[in-house]
């Protein structure tokens, strides 16, 4: 199999799916049930996000470690610093090592209080996303991600620190970027030339949403910690309280801006899948 990176830089764009660690038993076989569907398109790679708390935690290794024994998938884990000494760090990947999980998409993780309360390391852990991307390649052979923020991190003091942050994650050794999630473009290609005028060549690959429901587009807002452009609310907002108006549009306003973002030379896309795959797969199929 080929690396995240040589299938991120290929000339065909990749395309990737995330999932998120599932709750309980009806959960998981939701989550699986999408997982065999999507994998019929043969993606890139698929990756799994990382719970705050820890049965989400164990969940997160188990679904990772069981895509890579039971399907034809590569999987990416999410990994982040939160609550974690950095002893814990290593046993984690020193799991994903002995199983044979290559692929860490490395992150510091959101405050423990949340968005908007400061960030305090665990006493004997780390503090930025770059230390965790050097801890994981001296542990072995991974091949390590990070994230990306074309609307800027909520912490960030601008723009200029958002295109340093991700100069630093690749001087760690990060060998590719995954955005948060892309409704802006412009956005996205102002960050992504940005850093590559400061002498980069990290691949950074926009992340899209399908929007599906409008309850998900205020929860989505909320996590990222910003609102979503009103070019965005207002689209959506035409179609009231008629849940297949929002869907179809919720879908086109991902399929438009995952064309543009492959026109303008975006290395590939990353799809928000929610545990689902009918929208991912109309979108993928539109494109
Ligand atoms: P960092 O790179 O450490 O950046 C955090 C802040 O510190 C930024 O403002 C940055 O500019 C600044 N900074 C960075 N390095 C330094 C430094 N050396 N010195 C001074 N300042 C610095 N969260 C989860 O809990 N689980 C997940 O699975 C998960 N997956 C994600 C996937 C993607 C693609 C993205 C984009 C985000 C994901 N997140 C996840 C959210 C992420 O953990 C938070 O946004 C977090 O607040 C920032 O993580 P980071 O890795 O970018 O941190």
């Amino acid at each position: 199999t080929r690396s995240i990176p040589a299938m991120v830089e290929a000339d065909a764009p990749s395309f990737s799916f995330e999932f998120f660690p599932p709750r309980d038993d009806a959960a998981e076989a939701q989550l699986w049930e999408a997982i065999r569907r999507l994998e019929k398109l043969s993606p890139s790679f698929v990756s799994i996000t990382y719970g705050a708390g820890g049965g989400t935690r164990d969940r997160t290794v188990r679904v990772t470690e069981r895509i890579l024994e039971a399907t034809s998938l590569t999987p990416m884990a999410h990994l982040t610093c939160v609550g974690h000494s950095v002893a814990e760090l290593r046993h984690v990947v020193g799991h994903y090592a002995s199983v044979g999980v290559r692929n860490i998409l490395a992150l510091r993780g959101d405050p423990q209080g949340g968005l908007g309360q400061p960030w305090t390391r665990h006493p004997e852990g780390l503090d930025h996303a770059d230390e965790l991307v050097a801890l994981i390649r001296t542990l072995g052979d991974f091949t390590v991600g990070v994230a990306a923020f074309p609307d800027g991190h909520p912490e960030s003091h601008g723009f200029a620190e958002d295109a340093e942050t991700l100069v630093r994650k690749e001087a760690a050794g990060a060998e590719f970027a995954i955005t948060q999630m892309v409704f802006d473009v412009d956005h996205y290609l102002r960050l992504r030339d940005e850093v590559a005028r400061r002498g980069s060549s990290l691949p950074i690959v926009p992340a899209i949403m399908p929007i599906t429901n409008a309850r998900q587009v205020v929860r989505m807002a909320e996590l990222a910690g910003q609102p979503m452009p009103t070019a965005v609310t207002d689209r959506l907002a035409r179609h009231g309280d008629d849940p297949a108006g929002v869907r179809e549009e919720g879908l086109a306003i991902a399929t438009e801006a995952s064309r543009r973002l492959l026109e303008e030379g975006a290395p590939g896309i990353h799809f928000i899948t929610m545990n689902r795959s009918s929208a991912t797969l109309e979108v993928f199929g539109n494109l």
